[in-house]
């Protein structure tokens, strides 16, 4: 799909583009469709304000800046996969999973990096990147790491991470490993490394995100995310000690509150109409 501004859903419901554009939040995100999400904000606040919206479970406060970084060879060439056009990353995917502990996920472009030998397999994270200090992560999109079943890796409690974007997007006859960068991501949030902790994963539930590759159910679409269909049967579930944990993490930044967002909303909307009238 072109990135051209209309091909984004937001035009296709008719939603006008200055109206769209007064909604930064993940604006960098998932940029092959950046309106989709500034739409589904809009939704949700006309919802809000019409007492219609369902309760969520917990308000999305916080948010994790991913900055990604894809590897290409020593000519910038061949460069590892970013997942499915349209949805970058699995973005709906991780943002579906995270938004159970409240938590945004905000993919960020960073440069490409060109190291043929990080392209082709490398034994350790370290080869990418140091334990990262301050806000936010950086992930790394490669195309082979040191084992062939090995679909990504990530600090435990720090950022940074590498993913093998060959075997995830690859896996389940190409639909994708649909929550590989979620969980890995989790790693970086500091989770699991509790009682009873396997190698850092929450191994008591198949259906748990945090539950380590060999054992976890992995989602086949975007519905069987919980809380779709009910919880319990859901995937790629977070407990509520995982909520807690990752939700601490000094990682995250705030966002604003939904009253500050209500107000940029109803400002929007405003100029919306002023710029109407003046071209009427
Ligand atoms: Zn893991």
């Amino acid at each position: 799909m072109p990135n051209s501004p209309c091909a984004a859903h937001a035009c296709r419901k008719g939603l006008p583009l200055r109206l769209a554009a007064v909604f930064p939040i993940r604006s960098l995100e998932n940029p092959m469709n950046p309106l989709r999400t500034r739409f589904a904000v809009l939704l949700s606040f006309l919802a809000l304000f019409m007492g219609t919206a369902p309760v969520a479970a917990l308000e999305i406060d916080r948010q994790l800046v991913v900055t990604v970084r894809t590897v290409c060879d020593n000519a910038g060439l061949n460069c590892a996969s970013q997942g499915p056009l349209g949805n970058l990353f699995f973005a709906a995917e991780g943002d579906k999973i995270w938004a159970q502990a409240g938590i945004d996920l905000l993919f960020v472009q960073g440069p490409n990096l060109n190291n043929t030998s990080l392209l082709n397999g490398q034994g350790s994270l370290g080869a990418f990147t140091a334990p990262l200090g301050g806000t936010g992560t950086t992930m790394f999109l490669t195309n082979s790491l040191s084992s062939a079943g090995l679909y990504g890796f990530a600090y435990g409690n720090a950022g940074g991470l590498a993913i093998n974007m060959s075997a995830v997007t690859s896996f389940n006859g190409g639909i994708g490993r649909l929550d590989t960068i979620a969980h890995e991501l989790g790693h970086n949030l500091g989770l699991y490394f509790g009682p009873g902790a396997s190698g850092g994963h929450d191994n008591g539930n198949a259906n748990f995100l945090m539950a380590s590759g060999g054992i976890r159910n992995i989602p086949s679409s975007l519905a069987q995310i919980c809380p779709d269909p009910t919880p319990g049967s859901c995937r790629s579930l977070l407990s509520d000690a995982h909520i807690a944990t990752a939700r601490a993490s000094s990682l995250l930044t705030p966002i604003p509150e939904p009253g500050t967002w209500a107000l940029m909303a109803m400002g929007g909307l405003l100029v919306g109409a002023a710029v109407r009238r003046r071209h009427a």
